[in-house]
């Protein structure tokens, strides 16, 4: 099932300039007999037919009438979803149980990619710490489907000198301008490069770093950015903090507020400026449930995310006693249990909600386990699935103003995601991943579920 990517003919064809997508099928593809949760929040179609050809829908629903010579795929019992886009994901961060620049490489990004396809994640965003003259090319590779998955992002992105964010990174992957008038450069740099988004790490990260950021650098970046009809998304924890970037007039929140309930006041500033609000619950969770070990991070599924020094790591009793324990491990729960409370307010006024989870950013933030975890949590946090499942494809790709993808309808991407069982009902078996479908290729998930007994 596994398509395999081939890095030779790639080359060729960027070097050919041909602008097709690649290695998309020519024959018409029907998943039939399959459950249709559209990504639109609509109730699901039961015994449905999805076409796709060239990587394309090019029909679903109920009595679609099959083209000639298409290749039939009987998917009873399982259910199809548009494939996971991620709003707030990092690549090239880390191998293993080590982060450092030095993984900021094709090498080591295609491998992450590949990762988040199996999960069943087609759209990856990179919101920033990125390597340009790495990033740049296989941001337009991904956009011709030479790549896993295909590639979002912000470039450098823009921290404090001495301050936000706090990472093992070289100087090409972030900036730490120390006047507006230079951190209005950067924005011209990232503009140049052609970055999707501009990003912000405005906090002290719960007073651990001597500085935030300077107001006048906040407002220069957001005016540099706008002028460039470029939006700017702000790493944010305290609701302080988030008050002050929204009134500066970012766009887009990249992490959910988590020390305080959010007032009235700032719901509905979000709701009338359409400030897209990306809760991240999974980077808290993340934090400590690797070290708490519930039954979930021994499934087959997840395990087959993790690396073996990851997995050794987390396996580790003295680790598991220092990392569910302390300040640190009960800071990260009691902002996931704000993250869960604030959510369901600013989901249930109609504020705008992204889908992300920070993945990538360190070894604990798994890629493609982090966004199953998310979703997860998003029922915790009082969401019906289906209502979930919309926030992760048809929002999530509203956020990066996408229109060609996050909904199973005629004429969008053929990036879809499989699974057994009826996540609209048991959000648990998005879990179960079949097949992911990228740009019209197949490729099995992380862990083969088995074919029902055929009926008696
Ligand atoms: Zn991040």
């Amino acid at each position: 099932m596994e398509t395999t990517m081939k890095p030779v003919m790639f080359v060729a064809t960027v070097l050919l300039g041909i602008p097709t997508l690649a290695s998309a099928q020519t024959v018409p593809v029907a998943l039939t007999h399959i459950r249709i949760i559209d990504g639109t929040g609509a109730p699901p179609v039961e015994d449905g037919t999805v076409v796709m050809q060239d990587g394309v829908i090019v029909a679903t629903g109920k009595n679609v009438a099959l083209p000639a010579h298409a290749k039939i795929m009987d998917r009873s019992g399982k259910t199809v979803l548009p494939g996971l886009i991620s709003d707030h994901s990092h690549i090239g961060q880390l191998k293993g149980v080590v982060t450092g620049p030095q993984f900021y490489t094709v090498d080591n990004i295609l491998p992450e990619l590949a990762q988040y396809r199996r999960y069943g994640v087609t759209t990856v965003t990179a919101l920033g710490n990125n390597v340009p003259h790495v990033f740049d090319p296989m941001r337009k590779d991904a956009h011709m489907g030479l790549l896993p998955t295909d590639l979002f992002g912000v470039d450098q992105g823009i921290g404090v000198p001495r301050g936000a964010p706090p990472v093992n990174v070289a100087p090409d992957q972030l900036f730490r301008p120390r006047t507006p008038e230079d951190a209005r450069k950067n924005v011209d740099t990232m503009a140049e490069e052609g970055t999707d988004l501009v990003k912000i790490w405005v906090d002290d990260f719960d007073h651990s770093l001597p500085v935030k950021m300077d107001p006048a650098i906040i407002a220069a970046v957001v005016d540099e950015a706008h002028k460039k009809h470029l939006r700017v998304a702000a790493h944010i924890h305290d609701l302080d903090d988030a008050e002050h970037v929204v009134a500066a007039g970012v766009d887009i929140l990249a992490h959910g507020v988590r020390d305080k309930p959010v007032p009235s006041s700032l719901v509905q500033t979000l709701k009338e400026r359409g400030i897209w609000y990306i809760p991240t619950l999974q980077l808290d969770e993340a934090t400590t449930v690797w070290a708490e070990q519930p039954t979930w991070v021994k499934t087959p599924f997840v395990v087959a995310g993790l690396s073996a020094p990851l997995l050794q790591q987390i396996n580790n009793p003295t680790w598991q006693r220092n990392n569910s324990n302390g300040a640190k491990a009960d800071f990260a729960r009691t902002s996931l249990a704000m993250n869960l409370q604030n959510l369901q307010t600013l989901w249930k006024a109609g504020v705008k909600v992204g889908f992300g989870t920070d993945s990538g950013a360190t070894p604990l933030r798994v890629p493609g386990v982090a966004e199953h975890r998310e979703l997860a949590l998003m029922v915790r946090a009082g969401i019906p699935p289906l209502s979930a499942l919309q926030i992760a494809t048809q929002s999530a790709a509203e956020l990066l103003g996408l229109q060609d993808r996050g909904v199973i309808v005629a004429g969008k991407r053929a990036d879809l995601l499989v699974v057994a069982g009826n996540p609209a009902v048991t959000m648990a078996d998005a879990d179960q991943v079949v097949e992911t479908w990228a740009n019209g290729n197949a490729v099995s998930g992380p862990v083969p579920v088995q074919e029902p007994r055929s009926a008696p």
